[in-house]
């Protein structure tokens, strides 16, 4: 079954003259191995289709199913869906949101950790995706000594630390600078061509488009597919 597939999401906030339609009919299919940009203006419900699908803003009616295992039915959940995430989930917020009495690499560690995974075995891992990602030689400061682009980097970490089949990253890259953000989507691109996990990443970095092998538009809470630069996207011709 394809790692993440929403059908016909909807998310209402507020109620009566307050009320907010943020996301109406909203449908994805991602494959393992599959990259998608969500692309859209600011309001038009692209975090709140994310975080959905992270399950941890459920949404009130549609379904959502991931590796095949129905997750969520509208706001019923199928599963415990805070151990589901934390199995099968990276979650890359657009604040960094990383924990501020835990250094740097302690906050790459703890994903794993609580997965069961050894201390010494997790910071092999945790320096290893830190130096990727140019953030090792922070390893041991707290976030609160870090640069918003370097806990920016460090999430990306602890995201991938797990190795996740289904990675959500939120801008992942709008507190760095182009170098360094085209790097963070050629790392994301990596784990889903060669690790195979299925990738969705809202942006409005256009630079880096190149690297998704899907993309959507998001519009007053509608989702539509763009054409790719793949001859599958021309069947119909
Ligand atoms: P949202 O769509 O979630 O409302 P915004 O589009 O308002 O978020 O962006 C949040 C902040 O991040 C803004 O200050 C914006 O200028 C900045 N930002 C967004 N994308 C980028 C980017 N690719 N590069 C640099 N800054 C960005
Ligand atoms: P985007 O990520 O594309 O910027 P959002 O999903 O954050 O869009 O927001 C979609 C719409 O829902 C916007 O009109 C926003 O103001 C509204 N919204 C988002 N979160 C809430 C909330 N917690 N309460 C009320 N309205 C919200």
């Amino acid at each position: 079954p394809p790692a993440i597939v929403a059908t016909k999401l909807s998310k209402r906030y507020g109620s009566g003259n307050t009320e907010v339609m943020a996301m109406q009919d909203a449908s994805m299919t991602v494959a393992s191995g599959e990259i998608v940009a969500l692309l859209g203006p600011s309001g038009s419900g692209k975090s709140t289709f994310l975080t959905a699908i992270g399950l941890i803003n459920p949404p009130n009616a549609g379904t959502i199913a991931i590796g095949g295992t129905p997750v969520l039915d509208g706001e019923t959940a199928r599963v415990n869906l805070r151990s589901f995430r934390r199995q099968h989930i990276g979650y890359v917020f657009q604040k960094s949101n990383l924990i501020p009495f835990l250094s740097a690499i302690e906050n790459v560690q703890i994903a794993m950790q609580l997965g069961g995974m050894s201390r010494r075995t997790s910071r092999t891992r945790a320096l290893e995706l830190m130096d990727y990602l140019g953030v090792a030689d922070r390893a041991d400061n707290l976030p609160s000594m870090l640069s918003g682009g370097q806990q920016q980097r460090v999430a990306v970490a602890r995201a991938l630390a797990n190795r996740p089949s289904v990675i959500l990253a939120d801008e992942p890259t709008a507190a760095l600078d182009g170098h360094r953000g085209r790097q963070v989507m050629e790392l994301f691109a990596k784990v889903a061509h060669e690790q195979g996990s299925a990738v969705i990443v809202v942006t409005h970095d256009h630079r880096s488009l190149d690297v998704f092998d899907t993309t959507y538009e998001m519009e007053d809470g509608i989702i539509t597919k763009q054409l790719g630069n793949s001859l599958d996207d021309f069947r119909d011709l």
